[in-house]
Parts: structure tokens; sequence; C-alpha cells
């Protein structure tokens, strides 16, 4: 037996990803080094290994080694919801804020063929997307009015820049219908699961793609996603749920950014955990240090454990012990952004236009207001008359300046990267507002850790919705 130490790959140009899967679950009962565990498989011996361990006798974990890139293309924005919905995967999608969409670059639901929607569904989806790109005819020199060069910048970088502006703004008309690209990489047990939920989609759109991921994975995944199935619970337990809310009023809320639920004595948990992590002590006697500390102590403590880190740095994994329950109200442009985010849990109701849309300042500055309400209107009144018809079906003609609730829980650990990442100069002025949001809630119950975000302080939830919103919550008419 050779004792010498190797570091090698498994390539999936010469192995296909079930056999590395294979190949990786053999060497628990194999003494045999990788490379000659690999060279005894084959496709069919690979399937019938898979078929008895991975999935007969349940060890899943294996199915983790075998990995997909899978490109989708032309699926709405509203499939993306459920696609992306996984959190053990990784995506790249077309970028409203750096692409211009087409005028017929929106999906028609399966669902309105025959529908008394149809024809009027197909009307408005036109006008949305031809106010969107006339709003850039009104956007792109208000952009440009309003980016002032910076020294020694040249016209090409300047006039990209004011342009960048204006289309963040007009992603604010684009409907949940509107088509993008995404690609995926994504393990075989996530994908397992991504297809089931996506079989059980009450979307018609969304249950077609996942038969087609299911095909096109079978290609290179024979066993491992075979058994792919819809949940079959889900649709009874939504409709029941439906029934049960349907029951009481809907009390609008008051406020956009609500922290529901934090522990107070968080901050010294986490510095107690800290201290069991490199001590010997049971963890009550480490909270019992933390809470005879000196504050003065505590402070340098603080500053040792935050203050060295540059801005690629992670903090402890101890500040995990800490999570926040927020209820938050955002526009759908900022919540497709913020359901990236993998290491929360998020819950979000299904799209509506009753939670009212947003109006940005440029929108009423460049001139473009009455337009733009008019198109919110019509899109609105669309989906008012379409929703007791089919509530799903009817969130594909909401744009992305109406709000959506969501509900998330997160550690401090995340609360420290979504905030440093959305609140950056660079983020979209809603996302950004929202990061602000949550910043001032944290900073209002943990001080001392919200301080180590190390924020510019040259900006607030409230400055942002002043300069860059004319209005948050507008009814439609
Ligand atoms: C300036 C900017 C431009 C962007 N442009 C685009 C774009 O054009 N298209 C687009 O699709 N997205 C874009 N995004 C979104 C971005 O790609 C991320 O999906 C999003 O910001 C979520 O952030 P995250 O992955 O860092 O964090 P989270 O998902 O919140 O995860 C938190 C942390 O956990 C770790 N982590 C989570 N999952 C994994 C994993 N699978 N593997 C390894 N580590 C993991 C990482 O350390 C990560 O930082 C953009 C973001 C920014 C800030």
């Amino acid at each position: 037996m050779d004792h010498t130490r190797r570091v090698y790959r498994l390539s999936p140009s010469q192995l296909s990803a079930e056999t590395i899967a294979v190949t990786f679950a053999k060497t628990s009962r194999s003494p045999e080094p990788f490379d000659a565990i690999a060279a005894e498989l084959d496709a069919e011996k690979s399937a019938r290994f898979s078929e008895k361990w991975i999935v007969g006798y349940g060890h899943s974990s294996v199915a983790e080694h075998a990995v997909l890139h899978l490109a989708l293309e032309n699926v709405s924005r509203m499939s993306i919801e459920t696609i992306e919905a996984n959190r053990l995967a990784s995506y790249t999608e077309k970028s409203s804020r750096y692409q211009l969409w087409d005028p017929k670059a929106y999906v028609t639901p399966p669902e309105l063929e025959g529908s008394p929607f149809h024809e009027r569904y197909i009307q408005v989806m036109n006008y949305l997307f031809a106010v969107y790109a006339e709003s850039l005819d009104w956007l792109i020199p208000w952009g440009e009015a309003n980016t002032p060069r910076q020294l020694g910048e040249g016209d090409k970088a300047w006039a990209n820049r004011a342009r960048l502006k204006s289309v963040d703004v007009a992603r604010f008309l684009l409907p949940a219908a509107a088509t993008a690209n995404v690609g995926i990489t994504i393990n075989a047990r996530a994908l397992e699961y991504a297809i089931r939920k996506m079989l059980s989609s009450p979307l018609a759109e969304v249950r077609a793609i996942g038969q087609e991921v299911k095909r096109v994975a079978n290609e290179e995944l024979p066993t491992l996603v075979k058994y792919a199935d819809p949940i079959e619970s889900l649709a009874g337990v939504r409709d029941y749920c439906r029934r049960l809310t349907a029951q009481v009023d809907t009390i609008p809320s008051d406020r956009w950014c609500v922290l529901r639920h934090y522990d107070p004595n968080a901050e010294d948990k986490i510095l107690a955990a800290i201290l069991f992590r490199f001590g010997d002590d049971s963890v009550a006697v480490c909270l019992d240090q933390v809470l005879n500390m000196p504050a003065e102590d505590r402070q340098k403590w603080l500053d040792r454990l935050f203050d060295q880190l540059d801005e690629h740095d992670v903090p402890l994994r101890e500040l995990e012990y800490s999570n926040y329950v927020f209820e938050l109200v955002m526009d759908q442009g900022a919540y497709f952004e913020f359901k990236r985010h993998r290491m929360m849990t998020q819950t979000a109701q299904t799209l509506t236009a009753d939670l009212g849309y947003a109006i940005p300042r440029a929108i009423t500055e460049a001139g473009f207001e009455p337009h733009y309400r008019k198109a919110m209107d019509l899109a609105g009144r669309l989906f008012r008359d379409m929703v007791a018809w089919n509530p799903d079906v009817a969130a594909y003609v909401v744009p992305n300046a109406f709000n959506r609730r969501v509900l998330c829980s997160l550690n401090l650990r995340e609360m420290f990267h979504f905030i440093r990442l959305r609140c950056a100069e660079n983020a979209h002025f809603s996302i950004r507002r929202v990061g602000r949001g949550m910043f001032e809630a944290l900073e209002s119950v943990h001080p001392s850790f919200a301080g180590k975000i190390k924020l510019k302080l040259d900006e607030s939830s409230d400055t942002l919705a002043e300069k860059y919103f004319t209005a948050l919550e507008e009814s439609i008419q």
C-alpha cells in the first residue's frame, strides 16, 4: 500500500458527475486510491451502485459530489423565484441594472390560453415594455444632467455611469413576466429537491421548466434525479392556508422595516461563545466572565476582535449565535436582489399590486411621472381583475415598482455580510435603503457589534427615501 500524500482532481471532462459521486462514495468501504476506483467504473456500474446505496439505502449526501452546471434561458423572473429558492446552489442571472429588455422579452403564462384575460395581458405587457423603452429617452438626459463628471473621467466612462443611473430607474417598470437567463451550479442532492419544488409549483411555466431540468439532468445523472417527483402535499397545504388567511381582513402594515425578534443578551452570549472556543471552561463560566468584565476591557477586546479584519475577512463564526427576525416591505426590484441571500431564511408573500408602488424621484424629475403612473395603474388594475381568477398567474403582470412583504431570519454574521454588501455605494438605492433600515434596527438593540460593521454614517434609510423616491406606497387608481 502506498502511503505517499497525493492531491489531485477528478476531472468532469473525463468522468461523468455520477461516476465522480460513486467514486467518492466507494472510498467509504474501499482502501483503493480514488483514480483506481474511478478506473473500475463505467456508466452502468455507477448507476447500479447509485441505485442501491444512494437511492435505495438513503446515503443521500454522496449525491452532493455530483455537480451540474445548468443554463436556463428566457425564463420569466417570476419563475426564477422558484428556480433560485435553494440555499445550497449558486446562480448568476441577467442583471436588470446592466442590461436592457427588448419589447417582446416577456413570458405569456400557459394558463392564460383560453382565459378571459389573454388579450388584455398581451396588450398590457406590450404597453409596459413600450413605456420601459420610452422611459429611457427621458431618463438618460436626466442621468447625464445629474451625473457630475469625476476628475479625469473620459466621455465613455461618464456616459456609462449616467446610463447606469437611468437603467436603475427604468427597471421599476419591468413586470415579473420579463424574461431572464440564469446559470446554475448545483449538486445532485440539492437539484433533486429543486426539481421537486418546481414540479409542485402552482405555475405551469415553472412545472414545465422542472420537467426540462429533470430531462437534461438525467442525461448526466441517470440515477440521482430519476425519482424527483412533485411534493404531493404542497398544493393541498397551499389551498388550505389560503382559505384560512382569507377568513381575516388584511390590515395594512404601517412600518416597512420591523425587527420582530432578537435576543437582548446576544452580545454577551456571543462574547461568551468566543471565550468558550479559545478556552476550556463551560459556557456558563465564560458568560460570567463576560458579565463581570470592566467596560473598558470589554471594549478593548471587541476592538481586538474586529479592528484588524479587512474588507475581505469574515468575522468569527460565533456571531451566528445571535439571530434576528425582520418583517420587511420592499419594492419587487429590491426583493429580487434580497432573495439571493442564501444564509437567511426568507418567506415572501405572493407578489401583489395591493401594497402600493414606489415612484423614483428620477421619474418625477425627468418629467415622466404621468406616463409612469399610467403604466402602474394599468398593470395594477389588470392584476386586481385577475387575482380572484388565479393569484399566482396574476403576479406575472406586477412591475418591479410594487411592494412585497417579506419575513426573514438571519444571524449576526450574515447581517454583517448583507449590510456591508448592500449598503455599499454601488448597490441599488432600493436595496441600500433595506440594508440601512436593518442596520438601524440592529444598532438600536446591539450597538457594540453594529458599530463594528463600520458603515459610513453619511446616509440613513430616511435620507435614502427622501433622496431617491417621490413616493414609496402609491395606490393604483
Ligand atoms: C455589485 C454587485 C453586482 C451584482 N451583479 C449580479 C449580476 O449581474 N447577476 C447576478 O446574478 N447577481 C449579481 N449580484 C448578486 C451576487 O452575485 C450575489 O448572489 C448576492 O449578492 C448574494 O450575495 P452572496 O452570495 O455573497 O451572499 P449570501 O448568499 O448571503 O451568502 C453569505 C455568504 O455565505 C457564503 N456562501 C453562501 N453560499 C455559498 C456557496 N454556495 N459557496 C460558497 N460560499 C457560499 C459566502 O461567503 C457568502 O458571502 C451582484 C451583487 C453585487 C454586490
